[in-house]
């Protein structure tokens, strides 16, 4: 025995439990569709005291995280707290409190999350139109219009950044279609949140929910969520219960209202530590700051594939810049790369996912992971790779070519 209680290796003492060694984490380099890279101070903000969930100095981190939150989302919006739970828990948020049993709901389909999002809706009992698209795509202006026009909804929910293909849902004038059929719009800003333009009121949005671990780089368990006027209203006045009890926002909000901070649950305390953290670095930076810094990367990682014969899934102008779909050339083994890259590299990237399973590669630069080092180590790592596959392709070349892009 250790003096900590701890069974060492060499104790001789007979112990009754099965005690596995302390877990150390091996240090990767994550580049997938998330979790991204998180800042060292995030990760020592977990490891700070944990204080009670009403401890006037948690209180005060709560304010200070909501004011954070709200200048991340570009919104005025009263009703913005971090929904303790993943990105999917933000989804089911917005959702649950909005639809009541019977609503009618247009869901945009073009991709994982998007199913996700008509699933979530379903249970909650609404009557859902789902417009479908081909991974990789994005719906147009009149095809919203005419799903408005064919199911009258009370809620239209959209994909904003659809990580599963890296197509980004432009939402110029959306707003404006839903709110003349006097519907709400749900925007999913899980990966664009921090890396992309998503300015919630200029945009007119009533209702997004994000996750911690994606450009906001911080680990995962926290859901920004934000809700508008026109979504508080339907808050107020719906008469049936929510359906979820942990994410009724009637309840949860009065726990981050100032004044009134009701028990409802136990908050995660050092994740809020580490999201106020990870919020003072997206805001030390700069919101254009960033957005310009994920565009520069992705412009480089792009031009180092290319120059090495990979090609994009989606059309350029769709393309997120946060992450970045490409096709696997032809002949060469997707998990075999994918294993290779994490083992000899200690590099994460994504598989593809539903129809683009084993067809793509999905590049991550999210928040910390967007930077010249990454880009260049993983350009560099993926021609070794290739090579022992015997892709053919000019060495050098691709970092040659992202270079060539920061220079
Ligand atoms: C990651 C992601 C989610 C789900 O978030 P989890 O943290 O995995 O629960 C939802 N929507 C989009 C667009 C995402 O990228």
């Amino acid at each position: 025995m250790t003096v900590s209680g701890l069974k060492s290796p060499e104790s001789t003492v007979q112990c009754e439990y099965l005690i596995p060694e302390s877990a150390v984490p091996p240090s990767r380099l994550l580049m997938g569709p998330g979790p991204s890279e998180t800042h060292s101070s995030v990760l020592a903000a977990l490891a700070r005291p944990t204080v009670g969930h009403l401890d006037p100095y948690f209180l005060q981190l709560m304010n200070e995280v909501q004011e954070m939150m709200r200048q991340v989302f570009q919104t005025k919006n009263r009703l913005t707290l971090a929904v303790s739970g993943t990105g999917s828990a933000g989804m089911e948020t917005c959702l649950v409190n909005l639809i009541s049993p019977g609503d009618r709901v247009v869901v945009g389909v073009n991709g994982v999350f998007g199913g996700r999002m008509k699933e979530v809706a379903r249970r909650a009992g609404a009557d859902v139109l789902a417009m479908e698209r081909p991974f990789g795509e994005v719906f147009s202006l009149e095809e919203i219009e005419a799903a408005i026009k064919q199911h009258s909804p009370k809620v239209v929910a959209l994909v904003h950044a659809e990580t599963s293909t890296g197509a980004r849902q432009p939402l110029a004038g959306v707003a404006k279609l839903v709110h003349d059929a006097g519907a709400l719009l749900v925007v999913d800003c899980v990966t664009s949140l921090g890396g992309c333009e998503i300015p919630i009121d200029a945009w007119d949005v009533d209702a997004a929910y994000s996750g911690s671990q994606k450009c906001l780089s911080c680990p995962p368990g926290l859901a920004p969520v934000t809700f508008g006027p026109r979504a508080m209203e339907v808050l107020q006045t719906r008469t049936s219960a929510v359906q979820s009890w942990y994410l009724d926002m009637g309840l949860v909000s009065n726990y981050w209202a100032e004044s009134s901070r009701a028990y409802h649950h136990t908050a995660p305390i050092n994740m809020n530590y580490a999201l106020h953290e990870a919020l003072r670095i997206v805001l030390l930076e700069g919101l254009e700051v960033r957005f310009k810094r994920h565009e520069l990367n992705h412009r480089a990682l792009r031009a180092g594939l290319e120059a090495i014969g990979i090609e994009f899934a989606v059309r350029e102008e769709h393309r997120l810049p946060m992450l970045n779909a490409v096709k696997i050339p032809a002949g060469i083994d997707d998990a075999g790369i994918r294993g290779r890259l994490l083992r000899e590299f200690g590099i994460e990237i994504g598989a593809g996912l539903g129809p683009m399973k084993g067809l793509t590669w999905r590049i991550g630069l999210m928040g910390e992971t967007a930077r010249p080092k990454n880009v260049l180590l993983f350009l560099a790592a993926l021609e070794q790779c290739l090579a022992s596959q015997g892709y053919r392709f000019s060495p050098g070349a691709s970092v040659a070519a992202a270079n060539h892009v920061y220079f």
